[in-house]
């Protein structure tokens, strides 16, 4: 695209080289059109030169003959002997002019105006038009007439005659001299003496319009000589002063005349002509560049998006292939070598789906399908190929039909490879199907296998649910640590696992708890059979790393038949008959029967109420003080709940939070007790503790650290106040987690104590890894203090353990004075029990705050 931009010069040469063209015809053009008018005016000037020297000679000629005739005439007159006779001497008038000899008929019939005989001096005889004059001829004539006279004299002998122009009477005219002498051949007399005879001419208009008419010449005329003459030809007249004019006809003008006009218009319209063409011309030349440069412009875009196309098609991890109509592969890029192996050349020309197939949808069909859709959005169809080494692999392959001229012509799209993706997928199906530890099914998996058998309904076979837990499996995972856990857990998966058929299903529903979906099995022989046979195979020693461990199991079992097809109500059916069994001495099994039902009947009923105690705010906080041992004042009080059921009034946590518990709605209880605590401590004496239970449910289901964040801030009450009370069972399940959140706990600021110390399984190594500020010896050690006993020597040991690391020590249960003193004789930090003060209301256990506060202020 920038290489285009930057060359926009070169792309216009073309219509600057018929910019050049055009003014060069049209120069050409020019020049012609002047040829042409300069031949024409050529011609003109030349035929007007022609004419004019023409007119000129005929004119002259016209003149001379003219004056040869009266030449000739006068000779007649002249050079004859009676004339001689009667005009030489003294003139003879009546001979000459009576006699008509030499009269009026001269001027009448021949146009003489002038007729004289003169000699040296005088003029003998004179006729002026005809008739007789007596001036000389000198008076008409303004030429000097001695040097005539001597001429003609001179010329006598050859019988010759001389000719001048004159001015005769004021006007131009032709004189003809002659002495007059007799017609002898050879002259005897003197010319010198004779006398001369005019004829004078004059040029009057009407002799010269028939002088010019006789040789052509129209409007012959005389004119003064200084007259402008412009571009006409004259003749002079001698030295009077006076010019002949004629008009000359000008043919060249005439043929200026006629051809230029028209050709002056046709070069015109030959001109317009001209410009019209060449603008049209120049239009369809930049016309021709501009589609050339856009054609340049697209051909070298074309070329980019090619390259661009390849450069894509290279680098994409998607191979792109195309067909013809019939769907055979008309093309396969670069990429789809390097992702199947095979050479394109391999499968060019074959039907796609040869190459390519689908499960769920004939390859082709899908195809045809695509060409029908109008919708402009790219179908995709997972597809499943072998390359090369004939491996499967999968990839999602797009479609788009190619439409040409109206009409399909095949199609083109792209395969992208989703082997991976797919080996993921199933991946995670897998995993999110099954346990990781042991393989086997997980509690979704069983959910589906269940909801999928049962669907059948009656026509089903009869499915057995047994709930397995094991026996003795926590104090190895203890004292063992996870990897003995693991293997127990791993060699139990096993076991189960040989014991079943397959179509039956055995699946781990987390910790030490499995299930077994036994399909067809259903007469209670058969189960009981089965039951103890797995029972003792499990109770067959397990070796970890040469140590034999000894487990149990205890089953509860739930059957279609009897407890219905809703899987839900099966597991829970075969949860309380496992919880019977369990109750029951361990190492056995039990049916679920309808009395265990009743117990599900309480149990959902109290969940509805719990649920409903929630949401009417019926649970209420008592308060128990905790003392300092030393002084017996309050330092601490903790928060425990109760529920103010509407029919059976006020319940202890041990009936309902067991079920929260189990139901997850120890999760927003959780958050009232503490927002409920954090409320109500927050006007109390500012050196009061307040202690808040935490359930070990409330760490695995939902986030603490943020509730108990927020809490805080919503109450404004200070967290260095503030003490969670947590058991050791946290512990059990996530290790690492209870640890991160225990940390994160402590970042807030508040106090960690650990309830009921010393019921757990390694009470003490959890001690030195946790962040703990204080210790709570179970009250069934205090309990036990009276009589001196063991209990007496593990409450010792309790004490100057938590004070080694530092930590508050309280004893719980206290419920006598001995036992007191005992704690104290101990050293004990602190005490909490029925003996000082039982779990109180809010307004009683203020009560007693304000009357030991008012106990001491007496003391004081
Ligand atoms: P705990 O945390 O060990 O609380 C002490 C229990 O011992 C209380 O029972 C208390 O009333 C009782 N007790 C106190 N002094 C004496 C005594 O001198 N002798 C005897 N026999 N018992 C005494 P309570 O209130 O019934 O609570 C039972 C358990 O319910 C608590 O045991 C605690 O684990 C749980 N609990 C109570 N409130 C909450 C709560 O808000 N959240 C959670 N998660 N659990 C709670
Ligand atoms: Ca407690
Ligand atoms: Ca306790």
């Amino acid at each position: 695209m920038d290489r285009i931009a930057e060359t926009p010069p070169a792309s216009q040469r073309p219509s600057l080289q018929t910019g050049k063209l055009i003014t060069a015809i049209a120069a050409l053009f020019a020049l012609a059109c002047l040829i042409a008018l300069g031949a024409l005016f050529n011609i003109a000037t030349t035929l007007n030169t022609n004419e004019r020297e023409k007119s000129s000679f005929y004119a002259h000629k016209a003149l001379e003959q003219r004056l040869e005739s009266s030449r000739q005439f006068l000779s007649s007159y002249a050079v004859w002997n009676a004339a001689y006779d009667h005009l030489n001497g003294s003139p003879d008038l009546h001979w000459a002019y009576e006699e008509k000899n030499v009269g009026d008929s001269l001027y009448g019939a021949s146009g003489y105006e002038g007729v004289f005989v003169v000699d040296d001096q005088t003029t003998k005889y004179a006729l002026f038009k005809g008739q007789l004059s007596k001036a000389p001829a000198s008076t008409y004539i303004e030429n000097p007439l001695a040097p005539i006279i001597a001429k003609a004299r001179n010329v006598a002998a050859e019988r010759q005659q001389i000719t001048e122009h004159v001015l005769f009477n004021g006007w131009p005219a032709v004189l003809v001299a002659a002495a007059i002498r007799p017609d002898d051949e050879v002259l005897t007399i003197d010319p010198q003496t004779t006398s001369v005879m005019l004829f004078v001419d004059q040029l009057t208009p009407e002799k010269l319009t028939r002088l010019g008419t006789g040789v052509g010449l129209a409007g012959m005329h005389i004119e003064k000589s200084d007259a402008p003459l412009g571009d006409q030809p004259s003749l002079q007249l001698g030295d009077t002063g006076y010019r002949l004019d004629w008009i000359t006809p000008r043919p060249g003008d005439q043929l200026l005349w006629a051809v230029l006009p028209p050709l002056l218009g046709a070069m015109l319209v030959l001109g317009l002509l001209m410009v019209y063409f060449f603008r049209y011309a120049l239009r369809t030349s930049r016309e021709i560049d501009a589609n050339l440069r856009s054609l340049q412009a697209s051909n070298q875009a074309l070329e980019a998006s090619e390259q661009r196309f390849r450069a894509v098609a290279e680098a994409a991890s998607d191979w792109i292939w195309e067909t013809d109509r019939h769907h055979r592969l008309s093309y396969l890029s670069q990429r789809f070598v390097t992702v199947t192996g095979f050479q394109s050349e391999d499968w060019l020309g074959q039907p796609l789906n040869q190459l390519l197939s689908c499960e769920t949808t004939p390859l082709i069909q899908w195809l045809d399908n695509q060409a029908d859709a109008d919708s402009p959005q790219l179908a995709n169809l997972r597809c499943a190929y072998r390359d090369h080494t004939a491996q499967m692999r999968f990839c999602r392959v797009s479609a788009r039909s190619i439409v040409f001229d109206g009409k399909l012509v095949g199609y083109r799209g792209t395969a992208s490879d989703i082997t991976d993706e797919v080996a993921a997928h199933a991946r995670i199906q897998h995993l999110s199907m099954h346990d990781a530890l042991t393989g086997l099914a997980n509690r979704n998996k069983l959910s589906r296998f269940l909801d999928q058998a049962l669907l059948k309904g009656q026509e089903a076979t009869p499915l057995t649910l047994l709930l397995l837990d094991l026996d003795s499996f926590k104090p190895i995972n203890d004292s063992l640590g996870h990897p003995a856990g693991d293997a127990v857990l791993l060699e139990v998966a096993a076991r189960l696992r040989e014991s079943t058929r397959d179509g039956d299903l055995v699946a781990r529903l987390g910790g030490d708890e499995f299930v077994l979906v036994m399909n067809g099995m259903d007469s209670r022989n058969e189960i009981d059979r089965f039951c103890a046979r797995l029972i003792d195979n499990l109770h067959q020693p397990i070796y970890y790393e040469e140590q034999a461990l000894h487990i149990g199991a205890s089953l509860g079992v739930a059957q279609t038949r009897l407890q219905g097809t809703d899987a839900g109500e099966l597991i829970r059916c075969a949860d309380i008959a496992l919880y019977h069994a369990k109750a029951e001495g361990k190492n056995t099994w039990r049916y679920f029967s309808p009395e265990m039902n009743e117990q599900i009947q309480y149990r959902r009923q109290l969940e509805n109420d719990l649920r409903k105690a929630l949401k009417n705010n019926e649970f209420v906080l008592h308060y128990q003080p905790r003392y300092r041992l030393e002084t017996l004042e309050i330092v601490s009080v903790e928060a425990l709940v109760r529920w103010q059921h509407p029919i059976e009034g006020l319940l202890g946590p041990d009936t309902f939070i067991p079920l929260a518990e189990q139901t997850d709605l120890i999760v927003p209880l959780g958050r009232w007790v503490l927002h409920e605590a954090c409320k109500t401590a927050r006007n109390w004496p500012a050196q009061l503790l307040v202690s808040v239970n935490l359930s070990p449910a409330q760490f695995s289901r939902s986030d603490v650290v943020k509730d108990v964040h927020q809490i805080l801030v919503e109450t404004g009450f200070p967290a260095q106040r503030l003490e969670l009370e947590i058991t050791e069972n946290v512990m059990l399940n996530d290790i690492e987690g209870a640890l991160g959140t225990m940390n994160a706990l402590k970042e807030l600021g508040v106090r960690l104590n650990m309830d009921d110390f010393g019921t757990g399984y390694s009470s003490l190594g959890y001690l030195r890894t946790y962040p703990f500020d204080s210790i709570k010896i179970d009250k069934r050690f205090i309990a036990g203090l009276s009589s001196d006993g063991n209990d007496r020597a593990v409450v010792q040991a309790i004490i100057n353990l938590g004070k080694a690391m530092g930590l508050t020590v309280t004893a719980e249960g206290v419920e006598t004075e001995q036992q007191l003193k005992a704690l104290g004789k101990e050293q004990c930090h602190e005490v909490q029990g029925y003996y000082l003060s039982k779990p109180i209301d809010k307004l009683a256990f203020e009560a007693l705050l304000q009357s030991t506060q008012n106990s001491r202020a007496d003391v004081c």
